[in-house]
């Protein structure tokens, strides 16, 4: 099928037989006649100034009853539509928060983001003051082209340079836009997206940021796909959105919206913009790229004679493909050199390795196993993920060659029994160590079995009052393990006493000991299990000793 080429629809050669599809004036004619026809002067048919607006509040997919275009306030001389104020190292270190590793990457859009919304900003005031100086600036925008696997952190990236600079942001797969025939309308649908992710601000969406993915697979030769033609189409419509043109904000081959945008229109007599200028969008491809290795491997192998040693030790790294990749080589890939010379900043990203996995748990503000622990918390339950644990399901993680998102396949496998079993249950601890992952439904059942010892609410009710006082009193925390609850009960049986006394009986000289390791190692929490319980003492100078030594200290684990 052919491809559209504008977006003005109704003028190509596929749609001869049809008439041109009317812009949303003469639509707005063309519905009166009908109804002046069909009912006679009886009705009227109103679209200005009478605020009646059909499609807003449903259908223009914004949800939240926005117009696609929004009235401005009054201009004033040095007003910019956002005011991006950034150094590169700021972005960088709001990045390092959330994404572990891709040094480069990070580094490398830094700059990329902060060259564009400088120059955005700059020819913004400019334009304000000295319009046809503005025209005359010659600029090279700075679109970016991401290598990296999948999971590695890509759409993290710019997600969070987006949300730190306050611009929407779009993401979409290539492959989508060359399954369906009408390509340069799809294309077009990732602008007017940017409008609705701006609520409707047209000046906003015009410095946001599209994301387009598997961008390798619209590459033309030696891809498996078949999609040579249009795959073409799919780079050569992408290559006048990057550079710069203007996109309908109504796509025109869909009635709904044009009819939205007559409405609208009619609402602001007929005149606002209705297109979106594409010279300040940022546009981001990515894609995996497999094969583009060998291509840089047999290049250099070619060329140096000499090079031979160092050649195995090329492309070891992100950091050797960066530096080897050059326009050639995305060239044989199979890019059109006009495409591939609109995305001069080039950026490549590492694979992630079971140690990077168990970084992003531990470190990343973003980590999952923050929100496993808020989820958890939401059922009463304190869920606290010890590192042989994290180091485990990194490992398991790392397998699944997913990278990130092997975390979440993982994570999900191994708690999602628990998620359902333990609320409702009398646990409100749960340990996760690597014994956990090793065997999740042996220690799932264990758990329930001493729930089912201690579903007694009078002696949590003893057992929480009992630990609340303690931290309260010494500013240390004590977590009391399902199995050591069921043995106070026992002894609280047994002397027919309150778990409450017996509790404070047990751990009267805890305070000491654990404020010693506290100062010794900086721990905050201690889980004490049932061997706490049957040896307080000898279990405690244990720990001391330990803790002078090092060392963790037998079953207890703890975090700072
Ligand atoms: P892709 O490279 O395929 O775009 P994503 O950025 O979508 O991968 O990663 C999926 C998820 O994995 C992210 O939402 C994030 O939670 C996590 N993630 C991936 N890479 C990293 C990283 N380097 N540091 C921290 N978290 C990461």
């Amino acid at each position: 099928m052919a491809d559209k080429k504008d977006g003005n629809g109704g003028d190509d050669d596929d749609h001869k037989n049809n008439p041109p599809f009317p812009d949303p004036e003469e639509l707005s004619k063309k519905l009166t006649d009908f109804l002046k026809n069909s009912f006679g002067d009886n009705i009227s048919f109103s679209t200005v100034g009478d605020g009646f607006n059909p499609f807003t509040q449903e259908s223009s997919g914004g949800g939240e009853g926005h117009d696609l275009r929004t009235e401005k306030p009054e201009e004033d001389e040095d007003r910019t539509i956002f005011d991006f104020d950034y150094i590169p190292k700021e972005i960088k270190a709001h990045l390092d928060r959330f994404v572990i590793q891709q040094d480069d990457a990070k580094r490398a859009l830094s700059i990329a983001v902060c060259d564009h919304y400088n120059h955005a900003k700059y020819l913004d005031r400019l334009q304000r003051k000295d319009p046809e100086a503005a025209e005359a600036v010659e600029f090279n925008k700075q679109n970016v082209i991401v290598v990296g696997p999948t999971g590695c952190g890509k759409t993290y990236l710019i997600k969070h340079i987006a949300e730190l600079i306050g611009v929407p942001f779009v993401k979409a797969d290539a492959t989508k836009f060359s399954e369906t025939g009408y390509v340069g309308a799809d294309v077009d649908d990732l602008v007017r997206e940017l409008v609705r992710k701006a609520d409707g601000d047209v000046e906003l969406a015009e410095y946001g940021i599209v994301y387009i993915d598997e961008i390798d697979k619209i590459a033309t030769r030696g891809n498996s796909m078949g999609r040579d033609v249009s795959g073409r189409g799919v780079q050569t419509t992408l290559l006048k959105l990057m550079e710069e043109t203007e996109v309908p904000l109504t796509n025109p081959q869909d009635i709904q919206s044009q009819m939205q945008a007559m409405f609208t229109m009619g609402k602001m007599g007929g005149k606002s913009k209705d297109t979106i200028n594409t010279r300040h969008i940022l546009f981001i491809v990515s894609g995996a790229f497999s094969g583009l290795e060998e291509i840089i491997e047999r290049r250099i192998s070619k060329g140096a004679i000499g090079f031979g040693e160092d050649r195995q030790a090329v492309l070891t790294s992100s950091k050797k493909t960066a530096e080897h990749l050059t326009t050639g080589d995305f060239l044989e890939f199979g890019f059109e050199a006009e495409f591939i010379g609109r995305l001069p900043v080039r950026v490549v990203c590492d694979s992630l390795e079971a140690e990077d996995l168990f970084q992003i748990m531990k470190h990343s503000e973003g980590s999952l196993i923050r929100q496993y622990e808020r989820e958890f918390e939401s059922y009463g339950i304190h869920a606290q993920f010890e590192d042989g644990a994290l180091q485990s399901i990194a490992e398991l993680a790392a397998e699944e060659k997913t990278g990130a998102r092997g975390l979440i396949t993982v994570c999900e496998r191994l708690l999602r029994n628990f998620k359902f079993e333990l609320p409702g249950t009398a646990i409100t601890e749960l340990a996760v160590d690597a014994d956990t992952v090793d065997d999740p439904s042996g220690s799932l059942n264990r758990l329930l079995e001493s729930a089912a010892q201690i579903g007694d609410s009078k002696l949590l009710g003893e057992i929480t009052a009992f630990r609340r006082k303690f931290e309260e009193s010494h500013g240390v925390r004590i977590v009391l393990e399902a199995d050591a609850i069921a043995e106070i009960d026992t002894i609280a049986k047994s002397r027919n006493q309150s778990a409450l006394n017996v509790c404070d009986e047990l751990f009267r000289d805890y305070q000491f000991g654990l404020k010693l390791i506290q100062n010794n190692t900086g721990r905050h929490t201690f889980h004490l299990g049932a061997e706490a319980v049957r040896n307080p003492d000898s279990y405690l100078s244990d720990l001391v000793l330990a803790s002078y030594q090092g060392g963790a200290g037998g079953a207890i684990s703890a975090e700072g």
